[in-house]
């Protein structure tokens, strides 16, 4: 079988934590490749004001990665109509890949609220759930939860070690707006192409 991660998000903008996580949870679980899959219409985002469009979100996705020929953006999201949830795309990709088995990449904040996310159970028959620190999230407490949703859910959630990194792509919105800088907090293409675009001020 095939190992491959997954990266969802919304990217809004793609950032350096992002990259080193999929990276670390890429050697630590020996994936061969990881996709990042932006996030179309987010049930969880549909309120915030400064989501940029799938295709914009896209394209800084696919300029951080392009010179790493294991990691690969995916439209498969921002393509579909209305909201769009992780089950439905994780079913799909088991459905196209039948000779792969994927391995869901994301923080602490994510872990601790999949349960209010569509139909977890239907994620968690899909794939193995890798989970990094973040925020300061404490180990423990991780390791409370993922016994938990093993015992509700029969899930198979695996830790990636990895230090806390204060970084979000909120943080970077709101330092691009206020003119400060955000320089080494995203790979150089990316922040060219936002300066360009004028994104977020
Ligand atoms: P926003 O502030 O707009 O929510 P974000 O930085 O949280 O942006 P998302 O696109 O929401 O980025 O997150 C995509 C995935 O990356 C999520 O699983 C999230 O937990 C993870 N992630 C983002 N930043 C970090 C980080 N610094 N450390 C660990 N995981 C991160
Ligand atoms: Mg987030």
């Amino acid at each position: 079988m095939k190992k491959v991660g997954i990266m969802g998000g919304t990217f809004n903008p793609i950032h350096i934590g992002h990259l080193i996580l999929a990276q670390r949870a890429m050697e630590e679980l020996s994936l061969d490749e990881v996709w990042f899959i932006p996030t179309g219409c987010s049930y969880m985002k549909k309120d915030s004001v400064d989501v940029l469009s799938g295709q914009e979100r896209l394209e800084m996705v696919r300029l951080a990665v392009q010179d790493n020929p294991k990691m690969k953006c995916l439209d498969i999201e921002i393509k579909r109509n209305g909201y769009t949830y992780s089950y439905e795309t994780l079913e799909q990709l088991n459905r196209e890949n039948p000779d792969t088995a994927f391995y869901f990449i994301f923080g602490a904040d994510c872990l601790f609220s999949i349960e209010k996310w569509k139909y977890p159970e239907r994620i968690f028959d899909s794939c193995t759930i890798a989970a990094a620190v973040r925020n300061g999230a404490s180990v423990d407490a991780m390791e409370a939860k993922i016994a938990e949703l093993k015992e509700r859910y029969g899930a198979d959630i695996c830790l990636v070690p990895f230090p806390n990194l204060e970084i979000s792509s909120t943080d970077i919105r709101e330092r691009i707006r206020l003119g400060k800088s955000v320089r080494y907090l995203l790979p150089e293409n990316v922040l060219a192409y936002i300066e360009e675009k004028r994104f977020y001020r």
